[in-house]
């Protein structure tokens, strides 16, 4: 459920201003609640970990950006960890917006006709998209780290801010110039220009462009290896031993995850 998909093209434009609308005042309205102001950058995989009480997996080779799926009573974020990593960060909290407001909706789609369940699912994913712009990066956030870059004059904005303020965010090039864009720091032309040099044929043009300016490219690369939380390698272990859960799902674990979960250590990293 909840594959991604890139067809907005059928959310009618008022729609999506309203849509966009209530997307931030929901992502402000649940980092109040969970405490995590609305003027700081946050650590994605942590706050839905910590704070929501959802693992999120990280598996290379996903066919797909992302999906949720229930494990018993556990929900599970899988993220494609092929992907790159700031990817994977947009694509985890488009995922909690899912868990957060549409798990309970399924039932409901499965009600509609073929085309209300069309309309139904695009509204829901350019929703999460929505969201996802502005619970990674509020505007109060961004603006702030704008002003921390020193820049006196907007026009002189070059990669490299883009650079410092995308390490704050933990967001993609791409995606930190569309949301400066968006809060009116850019302008269509200047982030036209600025977004020339992430380009999907070349991508080592940007990572060397990063490089050459010191910053770590990591937000632009994928994990080496998949990445599953220790808690959750630790709760199927314990269900193995008191017998609660099924070879076949076993299974299909040590299949998608490539762990051995007789031996002490599996393949996970920091
Ligand atoms: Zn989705």
């Amino acid at each position: 459920m909840f594959k991604r998909s890139f067809k907005y093209t059928d959310v009618p434009d008022p729609l999506k201003i309203q849509l966009e609308a209530e997307a931030e005042q929901f992502a402000y309205k649940i980092r109040t609640e969970i405490g995590v102001p609305l003027d700081q950058p946050l650590d994605i995989i942590e706050i839905i970990e910590e704070k929501f009480n959802v693992y999120v997996l990280q598996i290379k080779d996903l066919k797909v950006s992302g999906f949720v799926r229930m494990s018993g009573k556990q929900k599970l974020i899988f993220i494609n960890a092929s992907e790159p990593l700031g990817r994977q960060y947009y694509t985890a909290a488009h995922e909690l917006c899912h868990i957060l407001r549409d798990l309970n909706k399924v039932k409901e789609h499965e009600k509609l006709d073929e085309n209300e369940k069309k309309d139904a699912i695009n509204k829901m994913e350019f929703f999460a998209n929505k969201f996802a712009d502005y619970f990674i990066s509020p505007r109060e956030a961004l603006a702030k780290s704008v002003i921390d870059t020193g820049i006196t004059n907007f026009n002189e904005i070059k990669p490299k801010h883009i650079f410092t303020i995308q390490d704050k965010f933990k967001t993609s090039y791409r995606q930190t110039v569309r949301m400066l864009n968006k809060i009116g720091v850019l302008s269509d032309s200047q982030r036209d220009d600025l977004s020339s040099v992430s380009n999907a044929n070349d991508p080592d043009f940007l990572i060397n462009l990063m490089k050459d300016a010191g910053y770590n490219p990591l937000l632009s690369l994928p994990l080496a290896e998949s990445r599953v939380p220790d808690k959750f390698i630790n709760s199927i272990k314990s269900n193995i031993t008191n017998n609660r859960i099924s070879t076949k799902k076993i299974e299909y674990l040590k299949g998608i995850l490539s762990i051995d979960f007789n031996s002490e250590d599996g393949p996970h990293n920091e």
